[in-house]
């Protein structure tokens, strides 16, 4: 089914993306598999060819696009060749930018945006704590008032570009006694005294994202880290997650739809008993499901997305799309796995890595069980 939330100005913007990944990540894949992040040179390259700055303001070096839809053009082509490419790129831009232009003050964005937009200043969304991640509102890191500012102390796990990040958003508790109504947000700089990261984590899959463990003892912050009110973090997060969500979906949904694309080449080439394995009925109803899933997603997320541009996607919706993207993502990447045969358990081919990768994409960002938890209190249960 032809898509139709593209316009011809998508569809070159695509093209330019595409061109991007060919001669500046491909090439070098290995490279960023052997060394758990894709590295400084890839953010500086997705600058200088303006890519990063898609949803920020054009007086701090952005291209403010006011269209969601351009970075998830980007989004996409990253995950067609890897999801980690994505992953990592969406965190920036998708998901740090908000928070930065929508409750940065007028010093802070003169501060960061620019390097935001140049690649020189790396972000990451620091949320998940060792002792949890679904339940944001119990997290345990605090800023405590001090003088004119807080003491940060605390750390976080499973941060995507935690290793090379210069620039971090962090979720700490401000009033412990207030629960969810308790939390703030920070800005905090890499180069400031008693902030430490950890290793870079052997994950699963993924492994040219860089994702770790960040350490914070007694980091001295002051108001010029402060992004948006006191105590109105846990607000400011839930609101944003919406975004994030969509994002994910439409990432899970073009890494499966690749891989598909490229299982139904190899199901027409590998030969069994003289003839394609994909002419087999039992294949050749496999794939007519897998197309059939993967199309019926894209209608439920195209859908969103074009909400998501209105202003009126829900938590909801977005919920929706996020985890049934993800099942269906893991899903198609199974079957697609299982006709390739022993070649698609080996790592040297595509369809082994992203059924690897794939499998985040149901716990990250919001569960699949948290997603139906949301859906299912919105059926008043
Ligand atoms: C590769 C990777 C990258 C990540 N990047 C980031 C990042 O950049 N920033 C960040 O902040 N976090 C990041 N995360 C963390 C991610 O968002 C959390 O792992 C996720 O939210 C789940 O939290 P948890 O791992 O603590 O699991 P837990 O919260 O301990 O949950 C464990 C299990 O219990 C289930 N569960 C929990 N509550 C309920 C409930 N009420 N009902 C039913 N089931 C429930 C969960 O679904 C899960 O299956 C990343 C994680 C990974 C693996």
């Amino acid at each position: 089914m032809k898509r139709t939330i593209f316009d011809e100005d998508h569809e070159a913007f695509r093209r330019t993306c595409a061109a991007f990944v060919d001669r500046k990540l491909r090439p070098h894949q290995e490279k960023h598999i052997a060394n758990h992040e894709f590295g400084r040179e890839v953010w500086l390259e997705l600058g200088r060819q303006g890519l990063l700055g898609l949803n920020v303001p054009e007086a701090y070096g952005g291209s403010a696009t006011g269209d969601p839809r351009f970075s998830l053009v980007l989004a996409e082509e990253l995950a067609k060749l890897a999801f980690a490419y994505s992953s990592c790129v969406g965190i920036h831009m998708d998901c740090v930018a908000p928070y930065l232009v929508d409750l940065g003050t007028e010093e802070q964005k003169q501060r960061w945006l620019p390097g935001f937009c140049s690649g020189e200043i790396i972000t990451a969304l620091a949320l998940t704590e060792p002792s949890g991640g679904s339940d944001l509102a119990a997290l345990k890191t605090t800023a405590e008032r001090r003088d004119e500012g807080w003491i940060l102390n605390g750390s976080k796990t499973f941060i995507t570009n935690g290793y090379s990040a210069d620039l971090i958003v962090v979720a700490a508790r401000t009033s412990p006694e207030k629960g969810a109504k308790g939390i703030s947000l920070f800005a905090v700089e890499a180069t400031m005294p008693g902030f430490e990261r950890g290793r870079k984590l052997d994950k699963v899959g993924q492994p040219e994202a860089d994702t770790s463990e960040l350490f914070f003892a007694d980091v001295r912050l002051t108001t010029d880290n402060l992004l948006g009110e006191v105590d109105r973090g846990f607000g400011y997060m839930m609101q944003r997650l919406v975004g994030e969500r969509i994002g994910s979906a439409v990432n899970n949904l073009a890494h499966a739809r690749q891989i598909l694309d490229e299982t139904l080449v190899y199901a027409k080439e590998r030969m069994a008993f003289g003839q394609p394995v994909g002419s087999f009925q039992a294949n050749k109803f496999t794939l007519a499901e897998l197309v059939t899933k993967a199309e019926v997603a894209q209608a439920f997320v195209d859908a969103c997305v074009m909400e998501s541009v209105q202003h009126t996607l829900t938590a909801v919706d977005a919920a929706k799309a996020k985890w049934w993207s993800a099942q269906v993502q893991n899903e198609i990447i199974d079957a697609c796995l299982q006709l390739w045969g022993g070649y698609g358990y080996m790592n040297e081919y595509r369809v082994g890595r992203a059924y690897s990768d794939a499998r985040v994409a149901k716990i990250w960002a919001g569960s699949n069980e948290i997603m139906k938890e949301l859906i299912g209190r919105d059926l008043g249960l």
